[in-house]
């Protein structure tokens, strides 16, 4: 065998996978058919981030009168999908550096999996190369959800994707789905001045979140100027004219939206077609490989990792599914000490990165109650937070969920000003099976954010300095 680890697909699952193969002495391969770095860095977390700092700069700017400057300035749409584009562009690079550095052999091309141990890569140019490994992992990802009645035509009825890169600036934008990749882009648009509809089939927005969390956040983006409809479905989408005309089942009714695009944000579907998973005999599940804790699929010698097998569509989760994959793998070939630990998917962080951000893990209030824990809560308003009035944002709340008999921490859930930053101190405190007096004999630094963790917690238990 060439390689004692191939892995196909160089997204967060598998760059992060190969370097640590090649840490521990495996000798590995990447094969890529499109860009390094995969939806995270080229498409996804990366640069939507870019697009939204862009956004809170035009915003800050808005608001510069209320900081005591005196300042202006209009938005150029170009320049900032530009500058997303160079972000995404040079973090790609990073992961060439990093492949080279760690002796990587990057092969681009799609790969497939021909039989145990060998892929096959077709290049750009349609010259098929054999790569043969012992071990192989598919880290092949995903791509846009489509649904029936939404079916993308990249101008009109767009994905994520086209949403980074539109030639101009929609005058209007109809967002359908409230989940992360919703919200953020109804976020950036809105704050750039186009009218954002954003409708969701739940009833209420970020599903997944704490309802309080779901509260905040609606509250908060009605009153930036976003039309938010929940129990609402679209059913059917007229591109015929101009724009779009989306038919709206609504909880009362019907409604006709016209915006100029329609934004499908519905979630993400596994890369798993014609990869050969038939060919080799890989169960497949509801559309994802099925793998067990250590990502090894039912065939000997091949496994799969991130967005492509069941759990949360993480760049983080894919990294660490990534690493416990291949330690295992190293572990198997005697050259890593010890079996790796699973992952606790229960104690996966989640952000949402519009304003304000969310922050969350663990149980939220109604999943603590349902697993039958009898609950101590604590909600700590950020209006009451010395660096949230400094900074001028004042808008949302940390709550902390714990269990009332062992002090156990259950959960957290936040929603403001830079949140998302301060999400690990829980996830940490959760792994080390901390209680709330361990937290409440650290210090937090003053003036911070994550002080209000502190203060939530003092709430929870009784003890609330700050209210
Ligand atoms: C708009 C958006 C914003 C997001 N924001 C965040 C965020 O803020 N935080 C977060 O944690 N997550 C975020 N995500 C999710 C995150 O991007 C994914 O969870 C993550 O990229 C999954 O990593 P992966 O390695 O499984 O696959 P991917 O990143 O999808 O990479 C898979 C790679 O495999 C390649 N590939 C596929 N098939 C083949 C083949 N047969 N041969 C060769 N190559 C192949 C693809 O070209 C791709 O490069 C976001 C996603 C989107 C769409």
């Amino acid at each position: 065998m060439a390689y004692d680890v191939i892995v196909v697909g160089s997204g967060p699952g598998g760059y992060v996978a190969a370097i640590r193969a090649s840490q521990l002495g495996l000798k590995t391969a990447i094969i890529e058919k499109e860009s390094l770095g995969g939806i995270c860095l080229n498409w996804g977390c990366i640069p939507t981030k870019a697009l939204l700092k862009s956004a809170q700069v035009f915003n800050d700017i808005q608001h510069a009168k209320d900081y005591g400057i005196e300042a202006s300035g209009t938005p150029d749409f170009g320049a900032i999908v530009k500058r997303s584009r160079g972000v995404a562009d040079k973090m790609s690079k990073g992961v060439q550096f990093l492949m080279k550095k760690n002796k990587i052999d990057v092969i681009m091309g799609f790969g497939t999996l021909k039989a145990k141990g060998q892929v096959e890569v077709k290049g750009t140019d349609g010259k098929t190369t054999l790569v043969e490994g012992k071990h192989v992992i598919l880290a092949t990802g995903g791509r846009s959800r489509e649904l029936p009645a939404l079916k993308q035509d990249g101008k009109k009825i767009i994905g994520y994707r086209e949403a980074m890169v539109l030639p101009q600036q929609p005058k209007s934008i109809i967002v359908v789905g409230s989940g992360a990749i919703g919200v953020e882009f109804g976020y950036f648009y809105n704050s750039l001045g186009t009218k954002v509809t954003i409708v969701e089939f739940l009833p209420r927005v970020v599903p997944v979140e704490d309802e309080d969390i779901s509260k905040e956040l609606e509250k908060n983006l009605k009153k930036q100027g976003i039309t938010v409809m929940t129990s609402s479905e679209v059913t059917s989408v007229d591109t015929s004219g101009n724009g779009v005309k989306a038919k709206v089942k609504t909880a009362t009714g019907e409604a006709i939206l016209e915006a100029d695009v329609l934004l499908s944000a519905v979630g993400v579907a596994a890369n798993i077609e014609g990869i050969g998973l038939e060919t080799v005999g890989v169960k497949t599940d509801k559309g994802k490989i099925v793998v067990d804790k250590f990502y090894k699929t039912n065939v000997d010698g091949v496994y799969a990792i991130g967005d492509c097998v069941p759990g949360q569509a993480l760049a983080h989760v894919a990294s660490k599914e990534g690493i416990i994959c291949v330690e295992n793998i190293a572990f198997g070939e005697k050259k890593y000490k010890h079996q790796p630990e699973a992952l606790d998917y229960g104690n996966v962080p989640g952000c949402t990165y519009c304003y304000p951000e969310i922050a969350s893990v663990g149980f939220t209030e109604k999943q603590a109650k349902e697993a039958g824990y009898e609950v101590k809560v604590g909600k700590f308003p950020l209006s009451a937070s010395g660096k949230a009035s400094a900074a001028g944002h004042t808008e949302g709340f940390v709550k902390v969920i714990f269990d009332a008999k062992y002090g156990e921490w259950l959960g957290t859930h936040m929603i403001g000003y830079n949140v998302t930053e301060i999400i690990a101190e829980t996830v940490v405190g959760r792994k080390l099976e901390t209680t709330y007096h361990e937290v409440l004999n650290s210090i937090h630094p003053h003036p911070t954010i994550s002080e209000s963790v502190k203060d939530a917690i003092e709430v929870a238990y009784g003890e609330a300095i700050h209210l």
